[in-house]
This record gives structure tokens, sequence and C-alpha cells, in this order.
């Protein structure tokens, strides 16, 4: 399949499934301004859910006509207040509690929460943050199973909402008994990526890799780096990974504030090392949840992570509540379209190859790239290996063309920077073959146009059984 289209984006986009888009004629709306991944959040939903939507989502695909990848987003060890019938009120000054689930409340207001270690991990005179730290509450006294604070912000508590200890390591196992229902329920849906919240070490990924094989899933699997364990781990992590998000709605309460610029700094720094794709999310336009128009902080914070070259930039409230969702995927194309060109021509030189098949990738896109813009590269991949590191090399106005025989591969593609993915049989016996079907569909699509140079990565026969590694050079005839 692939895409018809004419320009070409480096920087993709994710948008979260929600109320404000999950109707089939919004669905199709937003697949076809050029969403690439549609995340769906674990936190509210259930397996039933995830099944309706992702069978939704491929409809509107073949409807449309252009295909996106879905992604999972599980809730690792995340803690949260019970679900309550109507919302609290704190007021600044009085007590209230945070009680373990079979503990019976006392005279004071109060909630239960899903982590019975809760008074061993707090500590007295230390902050407990509620949903993203909008409300907040100093602790006062200890007891086995409650824990009294005081109110020092207040404000509405809701049902189900998020608790931050920052730099607490929370005793709740990587993948919760929730998880694994949820990702279940996924992996029959047919889910492409597994995010996984709170990663705190790579063992936690590694946990996530033998669930999903025992699950017979190739899901990809993506790291939210969202707290201060994570950001301590990062290169480990980040090795151990698929891919990498930056969480900044936790990671901006679980560490200073202003530290957060350095940090993402730091993630999109070292994922681009290790030639990992990274996504930078949350609250990149959060005022478009209410406005037509985002903020001018907003527009450069966009134009901030297209310059530091995340491979991609997510939206959440955005898209999942928010009134104008299709205008804030349009908001993140103009910026895209318009910063993206200003960005440096500059090849990773930092990723580290070790196959001479590997290490060919980076000259071909020095040769893309030295041909111009009306160049690219095209690229055949069984695994989507090869079509990660190419975009991981960053080769800004190379496009790059990844074909795979691989449904779930070629959705995988649509995430790496700057990677155009397409799906189409390989012939194993006849290279030239595939060569010739690739070429075909970059014309009929309108990709490419006659006289066009493209360096080709393929292999060929020589002589009777010889398989020879080569990067070609083909004009569009
Ligand atoms: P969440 O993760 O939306 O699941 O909390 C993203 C973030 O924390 O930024
Ligand atoms: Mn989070």
């Amino acid at each position: 399949m692939g895409q018809n289209n004419s320009y070409f984006r480096h920087t993709k986009i994710v948008a979260t499934l929600g109320p404000a888009t999950d109707s089939p004629e919004i669905l199709e709306k937003m697949i076809l301004s050029g969403v690439d991944l549609i995340r769906l959040n674990m936190a509210h939903a259930t397996p039933e859910w995830v099944n309706q939507r992702v069978q939704r989502i491929r409809d509107a695909s073949r409807k449309v006509g252009r295909q996106v990848a879905v992604m999972m987003d599980v809730k690792g060890p995340e803690i949260r207040t019970a679900k309550i019938p109507e919302p609290i009120e704190l007021i600044p000054g009085e007590r209230f509690e945070f009680v373990t689930e079979w503990a019976v409340p006392s005279g004071n207001k109060g909630v239960s929460v899903n982590y019975p270690n809760l008074p061993e991990d707090v500590e007295a005179g230390k902050e407990i943050l509620v949903d993203s730290g909008l409300i907040r509450l100093k602790v006062v006294t200890i007891h086995k199973d409650r824990v009294v604070c005081e109110v020092v912000i207040g404000g509405s508590l809701g049902s189900k909402r998020h608790i931050n200890l920052p730099g607490v390591l929370i005793k709740l196992p990587a993948l919760t008994k929730k998880d694994e229902v949820d990702l279940a329920g996924g992996v029959e849906a047919g889910i492409d990526f597994v995010a996984l919240s709170f990663v705190r070490q790579a063992s936690d990924i590694e946990e996530l890799r033998a669930y999903l094989k025992s699950l017979g899933s190739k899901a990809r699997i993506i790291a939210k780096i969202e707290d201060q364990a994570g950001v301590r781990n990062l290169e480990a992590i980040i090795k151990a990974t698929d891919g990498v998000m930056v969480a900044r709605g936790d990671l901006g309460i679980e560490i200073a504030y202003h530290e957060l610029p350095l940090v993402q700094r730091q993630i999109v720094e070292c994922c681009r090392v290790e030639g990992k794709p990274v996504i930078i999310a949350t609250h990149l336009l959060e005022s478009m949840i209410d406005s037509p128009i985002p903020t001018r902080a907003e527009i450069s914070d966009v134009s901030n992570a297209i310059r530091e070259q995340a491979d991609a930039v997510m939206l959440s409230g955005e898209t999942t509540t928010g009134q104008y969702p299709l205008e804030a995927i349009d908001v993140l194309n103009n910026i895209i379209d318009t910063i993206e060109p200003t960005v440096p021509n500059r090849i990773n030189k930092d990723i580290i190859l070790h196959q001479p098949k590997s290490k060919m990738l980076r000259s071909a896109t020095y040769l893309a790239q030295e041909l111009g813009e009306e160049s690219g590269i095209v690229v055949f991949t069984r695994s989507g290996f090869l079509g990660y590191v190419l975009g991981a090399m960053r080769a800004r106005g190379v496009r790059i063309f990844a074909f795979t025989d691989d449904e779930v591969v070629f959705r995988q593609l649509l995430f790496p920077w700057g990677v155009e993915p397409f799906l189409m049989n390989l012939n194993e016996v006849d290279p030239e073959d595939t060569i010739l079907n690739s070429l075909e569909v970059l014309k009929d699509r309108g990709w490419v146009k006659i006289g066009e140079t493209l360096v080709v990565i393929t292999n060929v026969l020589a002589g009777e059984s010889t398989i020879v590694d080569t990067l070609q050079l083909r004009l569009i005839e």
C-alpha cells in the first residue's frame, strides 16, 4: 500500500483517540490529515473498547486508502485514587487522608488508593501531588494503613486521579495485572506498538518483551520516560527498547520543571546516538483543547521538537476531549512544513553500525543528499531494521522509501523520522524484479518523476549463488 502524497514530511504525528475523535467520520479526516500513529490510552479503557477502536481505525484506513499504526499505551506502575461517586472538594488548610484499599475511613475526608505501600513510601513534610500537580498536599502523619495530609493547593478531586510522589521508587511491578489483561486484548485486536508507562530500568522492557512474545505478538515497544529512575537509567533503557517517549506530563512533575527542556534534549540526543526513534509528548498544543489557535509559546515548543529532530510529536488532550482536534493536527502539519526545511543538513555520524550492510546505509544517505532533493533512497526490509536505521541517519531532505512484505512491519515503519513505507511482495529469487516493481509503485503514486535518480540498497546474485550487497543508482524512466 503506501500513502499517496507529494509533500515529504520527516517528522511524524501521533494522536490519541478519545470521545472527540472516535466517530468514524472524524477518524477518517484525522487519518487523511496526516496522522501516522494513533494512541489508545488504557488509563480509562477496557479491552472491548480497544477491540472496537482498532476495528474502526482499520475500517477508516481502508476507506480513505491510508494506513496508520496503532499504539496501545499501558499504564504500568501508576498510583491512582479510587473510583468515587462524585468529586470531593479539597480546601487549603484542611486534613485529607489517603487510605490503603482495605482501610476504613476515619473522621477526615479521604480517598483510597491502589497502592498498599503508600504509608511506607512517604515522609512527613514531603509533598503528594494529585492530577498532574493541580492538587498538592503535605504529609502530616503516617499510620499503618493511612497517610494524613494537609491540603496545600486545593481543588476538585475526581475518580481515578493519578498521584505523583517525586523521587520515590514505587514498589509496583513494571507490568500490572491490568496491563497484562489490556495487552492480551490489544494483541488480539492487532496493535502495532506498546507504550509502557513509567519505565524505570531496562529489565522493565525485557519483562514486557517476554510477555509480548508469550502472546505471539510482534508489537514494538516504546519506553515512556517519566520519572527520575527512568532518566537515571536512560542509556540502558534506550538500548533495550525499540523506541522512546518523552512523557512530559509526568516527567515535568517528577523532576524540577525548569530542568525539563534539558532532560528532553538529553533523551532525544541519547536516542539519536543509539539510533532509536523518539516521541515528544504532552502539552504541545494544550491550549487548543478549547481554543482554535495555539499560544505563541506552544508554536515555539513544537518548533523546538522539530529542530531537535524528534521522530514524532504527539497530541493527547487536544485530540481526546478537545474541541479542535483536526485544527490541532493542521497546526502541527503547518509548523512541521515551515520549520523542517530550515533544519541543518547533518547526517548522524554517532550511531555505531556493526554489519557492513548497515554501514552501507550511512553511505547511501550521503550519496542521496549529494544527488539533491529530487533523489531518495529505496530499501527493502523484511524486519524493518534497515528502515529504522535509515530514519535514524537524519538525512534531511532525503526521502526514504522502505518496501516490506509484512503488514505489521509496514505500519511500524510509519514511526521513524522520514521513512515512507510501502507494502509489496519481495521477489525472493529475482531482486531485479523487486527493484523494478518498487520504482513502478513510486512512479504510479506520484512519489518520483521521470529523470530523477534514486539510490537503491539491494542485493544481487553474482554468478550461480553468491549474493552481493549493492548500492545502485537508478534513473526513473
Ligand atoms: P500519560 O503519559 O498521558 O499516560 O500520563 C504521557 C505523559 O505523562 O506525558
Ligand atoms: Mn504519564
